[in-house]
């Protein structure tokens, strides 16, 4: 098999964005699975929304999510390593100039002259006419003297390709045989503006060539663009790559995944608590299947299994539920040095925003993980779950403190009988055990259901009603805190 070459050409006009790093991870795999070369380039050449922040970001969330690259910017350490440098497109424009003399010299494209003005009439006359947009062909065949003329007015040309005619056909590794007349390409398409910058059909394929890709994989909405490159490709006398194109992104409602519809921004999702090895796995199913029941993988596990020709054709929906599933999956998998290192940060947000009052030693995070490291969905839910346990004193109303099922007189009873019972475990047996027992002997006892009893001791030290096992929590708050929260409780719905 011939050495395989694929590459991602991310856009630095947004945050990394969920399609992106499921193509990266696409390429990456395929790299991997057939011992191919992994390439990242920068395509910057929309200068009005490309900034350095962008490709930091997308720079960054690529290195996080451990998809590494072989050529490119920022690889080993190296600002940039590649026989291709360098990879960012806007210190690339000679190359451009150089690809568009030779179409020039060749009559494979002609400087165009047309205004706006022009186009614009075009447009709005063809439309008038219910007709698709197409370039009418105004400059199509200017002789050299009619350029002349134009050149001496002022005027500066764009360069547009000549499309010609026939049928665009190539085998997609995904979606199989396509065939696009190329009179449904809009006519012959500007390359290179009037005032020198390259568009994005152009550097693509010029770059594309130059790199020497022979694969590329991207995301199915770049399928209607795939029949103007194999055109420059064959215009540039290049052998044309295979194409495999990933089935879009779905919102569960079947509408394109959009910025403004759904989170996109891995950002997001890192801020959240997902970690990386969930965020792989479930990005690899966007559009594959493991072939298994299993569907918890490591990135090297998948990219073992992985096979580009099995990629789906239909739209991959995201779930966010079944991505918790497996953020939970893989929290579970951490061990517990790497877990705690991994809440630090999330506690330490809670902290900065006031929501807890210290943070917790390692050990005692250690002593928790039992209880937590299977309840997290994220990392960011910790708080959440257990940072009553960080916080002095808790705020808590009668409204909270009273069970659904009982009033405002069983409730003080029964923190009241179960502060005696809990004071009378002493503090070296302060276990989940030891106070189970009598608590339930003291419901009994008074004819509660136990439920309601647990119900209304988790709320009064805990502020909630959905926490770890009532029994752990008490350990880990330890007996005073319990005794101090329940005197509280007490003092909260005892009449004044
Ligand atoms: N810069 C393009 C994008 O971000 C890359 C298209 C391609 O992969 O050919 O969508």
């Amino acid at each position: 098999m011939a050495h395989h070459r694929v590459r991602i050409a991310p856009s630095p006009t947004g945050p990394l964005h969920i399609g992106t790093a499921r193509t990266a991870l696409f390429n990456y795999l395929h790299a991997r699975h057939v011992g191919g070369t992994f390439i990242l380039r920068l395509e910057d050449t929309d200068v009005a929304r490309s900034t350095l922040e962008f490709e930091k970001d997308i720079l960054d969330g690529l290195h996080w999510l451990g998809l590494e690259w072989d050529e490119g910017p920022e690889v080993a350490g190296e600002p940039a390593r590649g026989p291709h440098a360098p990879y960012r497109q806007m210190e690339r424009l000679p190359s451009y100039a150089a690809a568009a003399q030779r179409l020039l010299a060749d009559d494979l494209a002609y400087p165009c002259y047309c205004t706006s003005a022009e186009l614009e009439a075009d447009r709005a006359s063809r439309e008038a006419e219910r007709l698709p947009p197409r370039y009418v062909g105004r400059c199509a065949a200017l002789t050299p003297e009619e350029r002349r003329t134009r050149e001496r007015d002022g005027r500066r040309g764009a360069l547009r390709f000549r499309v010609g005619e026939g049928v665009v056909a190539f085998d997609d590794i995904v979606r199989g045989r396509v065939e696009i007349d190329v009179a449904n390409l809009g006519g012959d398409f500007v390359i290179v503006r009037a005032d020198g910058t390259p568009l994005y059909h152009f550097t693509v394929v010029v770059d594309d060539a130059a790199m020497e890709i022979t694969h590329v994989i991207r995301g199915e909405d770049h399928l209607s663009n795939t029949p103007k490159h194999i055109l420059l490709f064959q215009a540039l006398g290049h052998a044309v790559p295979r194409f495999a194109h990933l089935p879009l992104i779905l919102n569960p409602d079947r509408s394109k995944m959009s910025k403004r519809k759904s989170q996109t921004a891995i950002d997001d999702y890192i801020a959240q608590g997902f970690v990386r090895e969930a965020l792989v796995n479930y990005l690899a199913l966007l559009g594959w299947a493991t072939g298994t029941e299993e569907e918890i993988l490591s990135l090297p596990e998948i990219t073992e299994r992985f096979d580009l020709s099995q990629v789906h054709k239909g739209g991959a929906i995201f779930d966010r539920e079944r991505l918790e599933w497996i953020n939970g999956q893989w929290i579970r998998r951490l061990s517990a040095d790497e877990l705690i290192d991994r809440l630090r940060p999330f506690i330490e947000a809670d902290l900065v925003a006031g929501r807890i009052e210290w943070m917790p030693s390692d050990d005692e995070l250690r002593s928790l993980l039992p209880v937590i490291q299977e309840r997290l969905p994220t990392l960011g839910a910790i708080g959440d779950l257990v940072g009553f346990l960080w916080v002095a004193e808790l705020d808590v109303d009668t409204a909270m403190l009273i069970p659904k099922r009982w009033d405002h007189a069983t409730t003080l009873a029964g923190l009241e009988a179960a502060r005696e019972v809990i004071a009378d475990v002493r503090d070296v047996v302060f276990e989940a055990d030891e106070m189970e027992p009598p608590l339930r002997a003291l419901a009994e006892a008074r004819g509660w259901k136990a439920g309601d009893l647990f119900m209304a001791i988790r709320v009064a030290v805990t502020g909630r009603t959905a926490t770890p096992p009532l029994f752990d929590t008490l350990v880990a708050l330890g007996r005073d805190r319990v005794l101090a929260r329940l005197d509280h409780a007490v003092e909260v719905l005892a009449p004044s």
